[in-house]
C-alpha cells in the first residue's frame, strides 16, 4: 500500500500569522537565490529556506545562520513571478527564533539590529561611535576590527558626539506605534 506523505504545516502557518506571506505559494524556480548578494554565504538559498519551510522542518530553518544573513535588499521579492517576500518572511522566521530561545548562530548581527534601533529611537539617527560601543559590549569582542574603526575614525568617518535628527518627535512616534502593535 502507498503511504500518503503528511506534511507539518504549523512552522509555515506561523510564518503567515507573523507576516502575511504564504510559502506555499513559492513553486522552487530559484529566481530568488539566483539574483540574491548574500546566497553565496548561505548555507541554505531563500528558495531552500522556503522549502524547508514549507516541509516544516522548523530547526533547520531557526538553528541556522542562514536566516541573519539576508540584507533586505528586496532583490529576490522582484524577481519572484509569485511576488514572494522573503524579506518579510526571513524577518518573521528571526522573530520567532528570538522569541522561542533559539540560539543566535551569528550574535554580531542581532546584536547590530537591537543596537542600530535604539539609537535610532533615541536620536532620531545613527550615532557610529555609540553603535560600535553597544555592539562591543554586547558581543564582548572588544578588539575585532579596531584597525578599521580607527581608520574610519581618523577619516572623520565618525562624529564624536551624537547629533539629534530634526524630526526626532516624528521617529520616536513611530517606534511608539510599532510598540503598541507589538503589545496587542
Ligand atoms: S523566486 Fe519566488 S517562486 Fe521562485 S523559488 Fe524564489 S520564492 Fe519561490
Ligand atoms: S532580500 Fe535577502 S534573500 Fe532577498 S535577495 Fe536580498 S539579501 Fe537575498
Amino acid at each position: 500500500m502507498r503511504e500518503i506523505l503528511k506534511v507539518n504545516t504549523i512552522f509555515a502557518e506561523q510564518i503567515n500569522k507573523e507576516c502575511g506571506e504564504d510559502v506555499y505559494s513559492c513553486y522552487q524556480c530559484k529566481k530568488c537565490a539566483l539574483g540574491c548578494p548574500t546566497a553565496y554565504a548561505m548555507r541554505y538559498k531563500p528558495h531552500q529556506l522556503i522549502r524547508a519551510m514549507q516541509l516544516g522542518q522548523k530547526d533547520l530553518v531557526l538553528k541556522d545562520q542562514s536566516i541573519w544573513l539576508c540584507l533586505s535588499c528586496q532583490t529576490c521579492m522582484t524577481r519572484c513571478p509569485q511576488s514572494l517576500d522573503f524579506v518579510k518572511i526571513a524577518d518573521a522566521a528571526r522573530i520567532i527564533a528570538e522569541r522561542e530561545g533559539y540560539e543566535n548562530p551569528v550574535p554580531e548581527i542581532a546584536a547590530f539590529n537591537s543596537s542600530f534601533l535604539s539609537l535610532v529611537e533615541r536620536f532620531g539617527r545613527i550615532y557610529e561611535i555609540g553603535l560600535v560601543a553597544l555592539i562591543k559590549l554586547k558581543t564582548k569582542q572588544i578588539t575585532k576590527d579596531m584597525v578599521m574603526g580607527l581608520h574610519l575614525f581618523f577619516k572623520g568617518k565618525f562624529g564624536l558626539l551624537p547629533r539629534k535628527a530634526e524630526n526626532i518627535n516624528e521617529v520616536r512616534r513611530i517606534f511608539n506605534n510599532v510598540k503598541e502593535l507589538e503589545s496587542k
